[in-house]
């Protein structure tokens, strides 16, 4: 059986994005005051990225892992469930 990679396996999950309420939101005046700004780095997903000092990020493609929720120290982002329908759906494994 052939090994997949991160980004083959995370291809085959599949999303339903709620474009009208996101279920991570970030409150920037928080997270710029963060020097270590983890997500970045802590996210299996890559959803957080760096653009000079500010973080950018989009919910869609989120594992809902809450590995960011997690690592986020100053709590400068609301984590929820998407609502009920929404989200991820593993497919393989
Ligand atoms: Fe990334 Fe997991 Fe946070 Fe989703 S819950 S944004 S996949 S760290």
């Amino acid at each position: 059986m052939k090994r997949l990679s991160i980004e083959e396996r995370l291809g085959t999950d599949k999303f339903l994005v709620d474009d009208e309420l996101p279920h991570i939101t970030l409150d920037k005046n928080i997270c710029n005051t963060c020097a270590d700004k983890p997500c970045v780095k802590a996210c299996p997903a890559g959803l957080y990225v760096l653009q000079g000092n500010e973080v950018s990020f989009d919910y869609v493609g989120c594992l809902e892992c809450g590995t960011c929720r997690v690592v986020c120290i100053p709590k400068g982002l609301k984590w929820e469930y998407p609502r009920s329908t929404f989200g991820i759906e593993y497919r393989f494994g």
